[in-house]
């Protein structure tokens, strides 16, 4: 492109490459979805269309960038954790972020129809912020996911107090906030025992847990992801085997742990990246704390 006099205002722009051999998070964050939840009548404490509409939009954006490793989402935000090896945009931190927060926000108003029929949306439309922030190690990202799975279970025990207080106790906020004020953990377990006979254990894990979505290579691609034929899936833990994206191979499957071994040439990060975007996008409702996920998952961060 000819170089015009206006050319020098580039070097206005900021450098905000983030550091290599990281893994980076960016986080998602409905803008005002207390309001929108009002206006859109949402269920209290949980909607579960709406929780189904962020599940659905995040798989979208697990689709669309294979660099992602794994999703973690609750309530109105999600969290997307991009692989430390991640080279996407020279990882420039507001052009990841941005390409996420536009992605999701493009599939959750495009797949809005799907969860709410009856609802159409109108303006304000629904928009999200986002954020990215970046864990040198493998411990400090799982702490992060710990952080936002802890938060999730200490506000749905207390969304879900408050709100039985309300619809079946016949307390205004105003009372059912000063009933739980000073309240731990267990005292909520008893209210909602003893007097709705709501045993809190037996509420749905999507409420309690929130959602992990990675990419579940222990399953063949259904047909229509892929062509060529590949084994049925392989039916018990630990089998960790993936589908090949190479059709000359007579197997159709190889060890998992050999797939990401950094540096990668260019054609083996192509084939991976292929390999990333045939995968089917697993969506979860259990635990991400204790090591049983990763550890029966170990694909995920290598
Ligand atoms: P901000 O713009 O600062 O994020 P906000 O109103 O979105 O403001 P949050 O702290 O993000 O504030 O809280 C999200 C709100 O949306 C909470 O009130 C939460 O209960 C509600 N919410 C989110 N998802 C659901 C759902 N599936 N069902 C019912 N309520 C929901
Ligand atoms: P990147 O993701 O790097 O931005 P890109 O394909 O979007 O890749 P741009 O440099 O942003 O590349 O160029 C935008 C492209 O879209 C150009 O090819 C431009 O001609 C085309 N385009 C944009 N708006 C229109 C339009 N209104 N009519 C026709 N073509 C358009
Ligand atoms: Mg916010
Ligand atoms: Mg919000
Ligand atoms: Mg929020
Ligand atoms: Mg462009």
């Amino acid at each position: 492109m000819a170089n015009s006099k206006y050319e020098y205002v580039r070097s206005f722009e900021q450098p905000d490459v983030l550091l290599p051999n990281t893994w980076i998070v960016v986080r998602i964050d409905g803008r005002g979805f207390h309001k929108l939840t009002t206006k859109y009548n949402f269920e209290k404490p949980n909607d579960r269309r709406a929780l189904d509409l962020m599940n659905a939009a995040a798989a979208g954006v697990m689709k669309e960038l294979p660099d992602l490793v794994a999703a973690y989402g609750v309530s109105d935000e999600f969290s997307f954790v991009f692989h430390k090896d991640c080279t996407l945009f020279e990882r420039r931190a507001s052009k990841l972020t941005t390409t996420i927060v536009s992605t999701f926000t493009s599939y959750y108003v495009f797949l809005w129809p799907t969860y709410f029929p009856t609802t159409p949306l109108s303006a304000p439309l629904p928009t999200f912020d986002g954020r990215a922030v970046l864990y040198p190690s493998v411990r400090n990202l799982r702490d992060y996911m710990s952080w936002r799975q802890v938060d999730c279970h200490i506000n749905n025990l207390y969304n879900t107090t408050f709100w039985a207080l309300i619809q079946h106790g016949g307390l205004d906020s105003q009372q059912a906030e000063k009933e739980l004020m000073g309240t731990v953990s267990s005292d909520k377990n008893e209210i909602l025992f003893s007097r709705f006979k709501i045993n809190y254990n037996n509420e749905p894990d999507i409420f309690k847990k929130g959602t992990v979505l990675y990419r579940d290579f222990t399953i063949a691609p259904t047909p229509s992801q892929e062509s060529a034929s590949t084994d049925p899936a392989p039916s018990q833990a630990p089998k960790v085997v993936v589908p090949t994206t190479d059709s000359t191979s007579a197997s159709t499957s190889t060890p998992v742990t050999a797939a990401r071994t950094p540096p990668l040439s260019k054609t083996a990060a192509e084939k991976d990246r292929k390999r990333r975007l045939k995968a089917r996008i697993a969506i979860e409702h259990i635990d991400i704390i204790k090591d049983d996920f990763w550890d029966q998952r170990p694909w995920i961060l290598t």
